[in-house]
């Protein structure tokens, strides 16, 4: 089955509106300017340094131990040095959190990866995964905590990159950075465009539990874009990353389960041509590939 055949809002089920609170916080810390990165080397040596501090919960050490048997943190640090160097060591540290976000600290200049975040996606996922034994179920669900936090952490090192390259960002940064973290899952093995998939997933199932309610001044005002606009965001820039491949993710006679509008997916493929193009161009001084 092609995988952008899991791509389908009918399988969301309603969740909870705490649940649809995830990941409304990521919030990069406001960027004063910094004159250490002014000086910064064009190509860094810098890598992201996984660190685990102590859990302050019960269910916060569950986390720590499911993190680790997966090799969450050191996987995605790992797949992204072998992409791109950083102008020096970034620590991408599990802690306890009072909101369960993970976020990109400017200040402290580090990504922390909440632990409570674990059991947060896990609420979502288990009511998008329905189908199979209580194993498969458990297991589909384990996957897709994996790949959202995947998408989630490539999300934070997008703003990292931003503050320590001082780059440009014109429009939303929060979409620039998921455009990156897209890219970056898109450019890789199966594996990574099913981590793109759980997050898109991810996006459908919040937007799903909100859909019918006005989203108000939170939402309206919020520097992330809406549940829903980043479920067909992402689903269209990982399509565009391969038409043929994600064929099944465009609505259309013989496939009514396709979840892109057919008039967006026409725009997808140079949507996403122009989002490798534009990462491309900012990073250029600073990937370890092409
Ligand atoms: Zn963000």
């Amino acid at each position: 089955m092609p995988a952008a055949a899991r791509i389908r809002p009918g399988r969301f089920l309603a969740v909870t509106l705490a649940a649809a609170a995830l990941l409304t916080g990521c919030a990069a810390t406001p960027a004063p300017s910094s004159p250490s990165t002014a000086s910064a080397p064009a190509r860094g040596t810098g890598r992201l340094a996984v660190a685990y501090d102590a859990p302050r919960s019960p269910e916060d050490r569950a986390a720590r131990a499911f993190l680790r048997a997966h090799r969450v943190l050191e996987d995605a640090a790992a797949y992204a040095d072998a992409r791109i160097a950083l102008p020096r060591d970034v620590p991408l540290r599990a802690a306890s959190c009072e909101a369960p976000n993970p976020y990109w600290d400017e200040k402290a200049g580090r990504i922390t990866y909440c632990y409570g975040f674990v059991d947060d996606a896990r609420r979502v996922f288990s009511r998008v995964d329905t189908d199979g034994t209580p194993a498969e179920r458990a297991a589909a669900v384990d996957e897709d905590v994996v790949g959202l936090s995947n998408g989630v952490l490539f999300h934070e090192l997008g703003h990292a990159l931003v503050d320590l390259y001082d780059l440009p960002v014109t429009g939303r940064e929060e979409d620039a950075v998921d455009q990156l973290a897209v890219l970056l899952l898109a450019s890789g093995d199966e594996r990574h465009a099913d981590y793109a998939i759980s997050a898109i997933n991810a996006w459908g199932a919040m937007w799903e539990a909100s859909e019918g309610g006005d989203p108000g001044v939170a939402g309206y005002s919020d520097v992330h874009s809406m549940d829903g606009q980043r479920f067909f965001n992402w689903a269209c820039w990982l399509y565009g990353s391969d038409p043929a491949r994600f064929a099944d993710a465009v609505d259309g006679e013989g496939n009514p389960d396709g979840v892109l509008p057919r008039d967006r997916a026409a725009l997808c493929p140079a949507e996403f041509r122009r989002v490798d193009s534009s990462w491309h161009t900012l990073l250029a001084p600073h990937l370890k590939q092409p």
